[in-house]
């Protein structure tokens, strides 16, 4: 792994140490490299399913509900974005949808 694709809060070690001992990275979550947007988005969701899943929380319910329509909508801006990506540069319709969707996907920088 190059110095470049380390992660910049664990430098590549994949655990930072606290007060408690070492612990999972909590920007990279143990891989040691720089994540993708998407990547990290889908690792925190499943963190946030793991705690609230069977916990007994009074917002149990309403937190797994937000994570899976949170899943959803992102999975359908991809859907929309790949059908973007076929469409001839001159759409400028189809150009602009897929800059939307895909700030708000956060993919790409924008060219
Ligand atoms: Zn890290």
């Amino acid at each position: 792994m190059s110095k470049a694709e380390q992660c910049l809060t664990c430098y590549g070690a994949g655990e930072t140490v606290t007060e408690a001992g070492p612990e999972a990275c909590p920007d990279c979550f143990g891989a040691g490299k720089q994540l993708s947007h998407s990547t990290r988005m889908e690792w925190r969701l499943r963190e946030i399913e793991r705690v609230y899943r069977q916990s007994g929380h009074e917002t149990e319910a309403d937190v797994l509900w937000l994570v899976h329509e949170l899943r959803s909508s992102r999975e359908a801006l991809v859907r929309i974005l790949a059908l973007c990506q076929d469409a001839s540069d001159a759409d400028t319709v189809a150009r602009d949808v897929k800059y939307q969707a895909n700030e708000a996907l956060g993919l790409y920088e924008p060219t």
